[in-house]
């Protein structure tokens, strides 16, 4: 959107009313440096200020009122502290009004002349019988100011400074209304082309522009809005899309030629299971990008238990097979050694070099796993963030798997890209949690997806129920069942550092009240939390999993990737902590084998309608596509991976909830334009092209992050 030329680039401070104290006030507080960044400094809301109020009918406190006033006496009055607040007097013909500043008072008492006519617009309190307003806003009651009333008057966001100098979202509107009116007979140029407008019906820049700030009646500011709404998310479309063309172009990647010793020994000999149709979808998939001399930044999605931990081995055998070396990322130790674990068991007798690496490893150990892995001789290396280091060297990286991305920040997965000795390594990103679509065509817009949309057979639908405490004795009666079949159970409780003492005795009381209701030695018992030894941990993880234990207490440490077919039942303690994604996941540890599943979610009777809307969802469902669109829903996208600071999911007006629609079609519009003219070289396309140029520095910056 940057046109370096033309009227809109002038500087804000030769603007009418503004001058070099306010430009700089404006720059700081809103970033508005120039004409242009004013018209995008857009309304957040509208209120109706077509007619005017009389004191007297003020019948009750709150009401927000329009007054036209003329002062009588004004007066500065002492506060605590030493801060002044302005008291003002107000009349009209019929009844008195006291109107309050304690911010901006200096300005404003300069500003406010005894016996001058003042429209005056705010919120009316009652105090003593007297009528009040604190910090209404003000203006001269002339015609132009009288002109800029209408049904739908803008409101600015202003901050307490601006305020302070007078620069409240009154004085903006009236500093956005000289603009316009500045530019009414300039050309403001279109950013769009041509055909796109006509084909989904968009109003012009211009005319946009002028009516977003100042509306002539709700359908063109509905208009105004679709317009400022497509055209901001079709060039974050645009950014996210040409880079990801450049990338493929561009960008290269070592060629995997061959399939050959490990993968097919693997294979033929190794293979537990039958792949699924899905599963083997994907690895064909990879496998063409690993031929294809492009640099392959593929994002794996797929529900929890779906099967993605086979899909990265045998990405990661292919990778050996033609001599690289490669790498999991995981975001925990827990789960990296738990990928540590299940993948060294699955390539035993293969003859391959395995490592884990973590911020516990220290020592001898640590200097020889990085010596080792300098000189090549480690094939697969597994760890936590403590891979990124820039200590941890590889020989020749060709190929690097990262679990449960959304976990990492963008710069540390673009350190792990430098790693490359001649090309990048090829990224796998692996994600349980499903990525609703509106993300997965934004934060991850710019890479290819792969998705395992089928679970391996003879998976149970788990049953999900909702529990008040007061059943928490037939629980314990279902539970014993269960384990009288040879079943094995779950117990979760929620731990966040805030709140962490408080949590890990919680667990403890819980541990201890179910050793009286399940005693030994009839039933055995585990416990793990982040605070044990991973030794301690790994060994009490372990007589789960062998069946010598039927009931595994634990912090969500057994979140991810714990694998036990025999256990079928879950229980959440206090379940209305966790959020959405982490329920499922933690859902997803049952389920696994033949037995029917339940889960039981519990809680005491407070709870939000947020907790309610959470506990109803994962009772409705299992399917994790609808449990992450709730998700999003419920929180809003977040800041997922910092991507908001980096600039290029930053909108000013459309919300990634709210305007789906807008956003499918402002992608697929950028994909077909794409897809006829990669290079956008057509002259239909010329305005894009402009774009491109103009912002080179958002293009370059996004390549490097995938
Ligand atoms: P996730 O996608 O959550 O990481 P995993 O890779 O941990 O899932 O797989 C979940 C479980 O399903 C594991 O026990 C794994 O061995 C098993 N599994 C994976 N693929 C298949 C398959 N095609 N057939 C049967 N079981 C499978
Ligand atoms: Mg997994």
């Amino acid at each position: 959107m940057r046109n370096l030329s033309g009227i809109l680039f002038n500087s804000i401070e030769y603007l009418k009313g503004v001058g070099p104290v306010r430009a700089k006030l404006l720059n700081d507080e809103l970033g508005i440096k120039v004409y242009k960044d004013l018209l995008y400094h857009f309304p957040f809301r509208y209120v109706d200020r077509t007619g005017f109020y009389k004191i007297k009918d003020i019948a009750v406190e709150g009401l927000t009122v329009q007054l036209k006033l003329t002062i009588i006496e004004k007066q500065l009055v002492k506060g605590k502290n030493n801060r002044n607040r302005l008291e003002v007097l107000a009349k009209d013909d019929s009844g008195f009004i006291n109107l309050i500043w304690f911010q901006g008072v200096k300005w404003m008492d300069s500003f406010i002349e005894v016996g001058s006519e003042y429209i005056v617009f705010g919120k009316v309190g009652f105090s003593y019988g007297k009528k009040s307003i604190v910090h209404p806003e003000i203006e001269i009651k002339n015609a132009e100011n009288l002109a800029r009333n209408t049904v739908l008057s803008p409101v600015y966001s202003a901050t307490e400074k601006l305020n302070a100098k007078g620069l409240n979202s009154r004085n903006i509107s009236r500093l956005t209304y000289n603009l316009l009116v500045k530019l009414k007979n300039e050309t403001i140029e279109e950013t769009l082309p041509g055909y796109i407008l006509k084909k989904f019906k968009l109003i012009s820049l211009k005319h946009a522009l002028q009516q977003i700030h100042f509306p002539k009646d709700r359908k063109a500011l509905e208009n105004a809005k679709k317009r400022l709404k497509f055209e901001e998310l079709f060039f974050m479309q645009l950014r996210l899309l040409y880079s990801k063309n450049q990338r493929k172009t561009k960008i290269k990647g070592y060629v995997f030629k061959t399939v050959g010793r490990y993968f097919n020994k693997f294979y033929s000999e190794k293979l537990p299971f039958e792949l699924t149709n899905a599963q083997k979808r994907v690895i064909k998939e990879v496998r063409y990008d690993l031929r294809s001399g492009i640099q392959m930044n593929r994002l794996l999605q797929g529900d929890v238990g779906s099967g993605k931990t086979i899909v990265a081995l045998m990405t990661i055998l292919i990778a050996i097979d033609n001599g690289f070396q490669t790498c999991i990322m995981a975001p925990t130790e827990i789960l990296a050694q738990q990928h540590y674990n299940s993948i060294e068991n699955m390539i035993r007798g293969l003859g391959l070099n395995i490592a884990f690496l973590s911020g516990s490893v220290k020592g001898k150990k640590r200097k020889s796993i990085l010596n080792v892995l300098e000189s090549g001789d480690i094939d697969i290396l597994i760890g936590t963030h403590a891979l990124i280091e820039p200590w941890v060297k590889f020989k020749n990286l060709g190929l690097v798997i990262i679990d449960e991305q959304h976990r990492f920040g963008v710069k540390q997965r673009a350190k792990l890209w430098g790693k490359g000795i001649k090309y990048p390594p090829h990224v796998l990103v692996m994600t349980a949690t499903p990525i609703p679509r509106t993300l997965a065509m934004t934060v991850f817009g710019d890479l290819d997806v792969s998705k395992i949309d089928e679970l391996p057979p003879g998976r149970q639908e788990i049953k999900t129920y909702h529990l008040y405490d007061n059943k928490r004795l037939r629980l314990i009666k279902f539970m014993k069942e269960q384990i009288a079949m040879g079943r094995q159970v779950y117990v979760v409780y929620p731990l966040i550092e805030e709140s962490e003492k408080l949590d890990l005795q919680n667990l403890q009381d819980g541990y201890e009240r179910l050793l009286e209701l399940f005693p030994r030695p009839q039933y055995q018992m585990s416990i793990v939390h982040g605070k044990m030894k991973p030794a301690d941990k790994e060994y009490e993880m372990n007589r789960f999993k062998e069946g010598k234990t039927h009931i595994l207490v634990g912090t969500t440490v057994i979140e991810v990737g714990v694998d036990v077919p025999n256990a079928t039942v879950m229980v959440i303690e206090n379940a209305n902590r966790f959020g959405l994604s982490q329920l499922h996941q933690l859902r997803g540890r049952v389920g696994r084998g033949t037995g029917a599943s339940y889960c039981f979610l519990m809680t005491d009777y407070k709870l939000s309608q947020e907790a309610k809307t959470r506990l109803k969802t994962m009772e409705m469902t299992n399917d994790g596509f609808e449990i992450a669109n709730v998700d999003l829903k419920l929180r809003g996208p977040g800041d997922i991976d910092g991507l908001r600071q980096s600039g290029l999911l930053e909108l000013r007006l459309a919300n990634l909830t709210m305007d789906e629609n807008i956003l499918i079609a402002a992608r697929r519009m950028c994909t077909e334009v794409l897809e006829e003219d990669p290079g956008l070289n057509l002259v239909k396309n010329s305005l894009l092209k402009k774009y491109v140029i103009q912002n080179k520095n958002l293009f370059k910056s996004w390549g490097r992050i995938s």
